[in-house]
């Protein structure tokens, strides 16, 4: 068994030049979430020249490619996303996006060109491969409602026994890996709301209702949420992040709108704070004599990563990157829709270090001068490829 995994990770070691070129060629042709078009063809293209099964437009714009192992076992899934952001790349290096105002800025052209390279070294040993393995090319991570949803509700789970997947992260060194059992990254939902009052003369405010003076009030009593009604041992984040309304200083506006994001892990305190936020928006309006509207959505639930499989990829992390590089890592309140996969399938999702400061690697996820250590995809798949051969 060592002998083959590390046959392996040699002839994964051999192709790497090629996966660099892949992500390089994604990273300077970013294509935002939903409109996928160039990224899924070349990724098909790639699993159909290594003799996959390959299903196109999953879900929306997702790629499936399925590896059917010489001896039965069972079916691995592995999953990787491929959107970009609506972000100026302001990195200087060769590879810089040549889309303006598109950018790789979360490392999903790195999950992909792995993940790829995974395809490829498996594919030449696929009549010595136990089972099958099942390649999720995840069109639209970064926008709700993501693909993920939909490429399940169309069949990219079927059969599947156990599914991985994996996130390099910019502000972990290069070598590193974190894994975490149980809830590891938050639930996200957003909502806007609007409150109409009466507009008017700046110096008549008695002849108007402001909204300006309700929205801010609002604004206000929902900071009241967190620390007055949830249980103060289950985290919880209700953040405004946009308040706007008015245009002129002497003139009172007739609407404000807000917005903001929801993160949680308990599905009773997520429901608790939904329903908080509507009630104190009533209110709030009420008492002024305002109106409002409120749009609550819910974008992904809390990832829940399994114990077995999380287990696995922390033993089979500490062989490669060794135990001192091998962190637990703490819940993150940010969120990622591979949480409905682990929702269907056991399975866990895990961290994979690729900060690196000599390179100038070392600009948090969504950073205009994001980048990561290419060497991050020889360490996803390494751990992608462990996983498949010991489940
Ligand atoms: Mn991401």
């Amino acid at each position: 068994m060592m002998k083959r995994t590390e046959r392996l990770f040699a002839r994964l070691e051999e192709i790497y030049p090629d996966l660099v070129q892949f992500r390089r060629d994604l990273h300077m042709y970013p294509e935002l979430s939903f409109q996928e078009v160039n990224t899924p063809r070349k990724i098909a293209d790639t699993l159909r020249a290594l003799g996959l099964e390959v299903k196109t437009g999953v879900g929306g714009n997702g790629v499936v490619g399925l590896l059917r192992g010489g001896k039965p076992g069972k079916t691995v899934a592995l999953r990787a996303d491929f959107d970009a952001l609506p972000i100026q790349d302001e990195k200087e290096v060769a590879y810089k996006s040549r889309i303006p105002g598109v950018m790789h800025a979360c490392g999903h052209d790195v999950h992909t060109a792995a993940l790829l390279g995974v395809a490829r070294v498996l594919g030449e040993v696929k009549e010595e491969l136990e089972g099958n393995v099942v390649f999720i090319h995840q069109f639209a991570e970064e926008k709700l409602p993501g693909g993920a949803m939909s490429m399940i509700e169309d069949g990219c789970l079927d059969g599947v026994d156990v599914i991985y997947g994996a996130h390099v992260w910019s502000t972990d060194p290069i070598g590193t890996v974190g894994v975490g059992e149980g809830p590891l990254m938050a639930a996200s939902d957003f909502f806007e709301i609007e409150i109409f009052g009466k507009g008017g003369h700046g110096a008549y405010p008695h002849l108007a209702v402001d909204p300006l003076v309700v929205g801010s009030q609002l604004v206000l009593n929902l900071q009241q949420i967190v620390s007055r009604r949830v249980n103060p041992l289950k985290p919880a984040v209700v953040t405004v992040g946009s308040i706007h309304g008015g245009q002129a200083a002497n003139v009172i506006p007739h609407s404000v709108t807000i917005t903001g994001t929801v993160r949680s892990f308990d599905e009773d305190v997520r429901d608790l704070i939904e329903e908080s936020i509507r009630q104190i928006t009533l209110s709030t309006c009420e008492g002024a004599g305002a109106t409002s509207r409120l749009e609550y959505t819910r974008g992904y639930p809390a990832l829940v990563n399994h114990a077995k499989e999380t287990k696995k990829i922390e033993e089979l992390a500490k062989t490669l990157v060794g135990e001192e590089n091998v962190k637990r890592m703490e819940p993150v309140m940010g969120g990622e829709d591979f949480s409905y996969y682990l929702q269907k399938v056991p399975g866990t999702f895990f961290f994979v270090g690729g900060q690196n400061q000599e390179i100038g690697a070392s600009y948090p996820h969504h950073h205009p001068k994001f980048d990561v250590d290419e060497r991050s995809m020889l360490t996803i798949g390494k751990l992608f490829i462990s996983a498949v051969l010991q489940s």
